[in-house]
Formats: structure tokens, sequence, C-alpha cells
């Protein structure tokens, strides 16, 4: 196992980008993994494509569609409208069950094949939608059972989970790629590269946060 090298579960969003910078600051080599899992925007797949070539990143694509097909949701279904408000008491139908769970355990079959034992995964709990599965006690499980199951040492590394999106931002820009995120990510759940569509759940989160940002930023500049 090289314990200087890390494999980013990467989606080419906002949170797996900033995630893919943090591993190449702090690890000797980043590799990559994403996943087709039946999503509507495929386009997501480029976009990661591109934006591991432009950081140097060796990217594997998985095809594992299989996992949107398995439950009923909006981001793989396109029958389906997505909810824009997380229903009361329930799960937002952009829920995908058992997505990270898949991801985060074939990624680590991935990792035990280059030799890895660092997982970076850009969850986070702060900006809670509803999904059990980006929460940090799921993570704590998932890295005892993942270590047990195949007899390592992996260590999964949530470098997003307690902070919020305005923060997501202000270590984008700490790291130097504030405006290649800005420009190069798709969150959108309409698939719409950068600022996106503007009004689903997703561009609303991203613009609040990158708002809050630049106006945080706006204020400790006046200060200097
Ligand atoms: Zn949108």
């Amino acid at each position: 196992m090289n314990k200087n090298d890390a494999l980013v579960v990467f989606s080419g969003g906002q949170d797996s980008t900033t995630c893919l910078f943090w591993a190449k600051k702090h690890f000797r080599k980043v590799y990559a993994v994403s996943f087709i899992y039946g999503q509507k925007h495929v386009k997501e797949v480029e976009l990661a494509r591109a934006i591991a070539e432009k950081a140097g990143v060796e990217l594997k694509v998985m095809d594992v569609s299989f996992i949107g097909s398995l439950g009923r949701n909006s981001l793989t279904d396109p029958s389906m409208a997505m909810d824009r408000e997380q229903p009361d008491g329930g799960f937002p139908n952009t829920f995908v069950p058992g997505r990270n769970l898949f991801f985060l355990s074939i990624a680590a079959v991935c990792a035990r094949e280059l030799g890895v034992n660092h997982i970076v995964t850009g969850v986070s709990q702060t900006d809670f939608s509803g999904y059990p599965d980006c929460r940090d006690a799921f993570i704590k499980s998932l890295n005892v059972t993942l270590n047990l199951a195949m007899d390592e040492q992996f260590v999964l590394h949530t470098p997003l989970m307690w902070i919020d999106k305005a923060e997501t931002w202000a270590l984008a820009d700490e790291l130097g790629v504030l405006d290649l995120i800005r420009r190069d990510t798709l969150t959108c759940y309409n698939g719409v590269q950068g600022d996106g569509c503007g009004h689903c759940p997703a561009c609303k989160l991203r613009r609040e946060g990158l708002e809050r940002y630049l106006a945080m930023k706006a204020e400790k500049g006046n200060w200097l």
C-alpha cells in the first residue's frame, strides 16, 4: 500500500472538484474515479474527464448504471419531476438510495488495486439535504466495514464534512481554483454547466454559498 497516494470519488461537480484539488495539495499522486449511474446528465462525466485532464489526474470511469434503476429517483428517472424543497419528514426524490455506499465500496476496491489507502469524498453533513449517506456517522461506519471487508487500512477523507457552501468556495479560492470550479463544474440538477439554471435546489445552494463567500471576501478586503 502506498500511503502517500489518494483516490478521489469524482463527479465533476463543485464539491468533488474542490476535493480533487485538495487531494493534489495533500498527497503525492492522485487518482480519480467517476461513475455513470444512470444519471440524466451524462455530460457530468465529460466535464469530469476535462477537469481531470487539466488537473493532471488519471481518471477511471465506471459504468454502474444498475444503481439508478434499483430505486426510483428523479436524478435517473426522466419521467419524474424533481422536488424543489425537501418534503416534511422524508427524503427529496433526488435521493439515490445506496449511491454513496456503492460508490465508496467500488472506490475502495479500485484503491486496493492501485495500492492506495487514502480515499477522498466530497460529502458534507453541513448542507445536509436529507441524504443519510452524506453523514459523518455513515462514513466512519463504512470506513470500518471496508477495512474489515478487505483486511486493509483504508482512510476515508471528507474535507467538506463540517464546512458549508461558502466555506467550500473559500477552500477552492485558497487552492487557487475558484474560477475553474465556477466555470468548468456541473452541480445543477438541470444539467447546466457553471453557474447553472439558477433555480434548482443545487444551484440555489451553490449560488447562495458563492454570494456569501464573495461578500465575506469583499468585507475582509476593506479591512486590509
Ligand atoms: Zn440548476
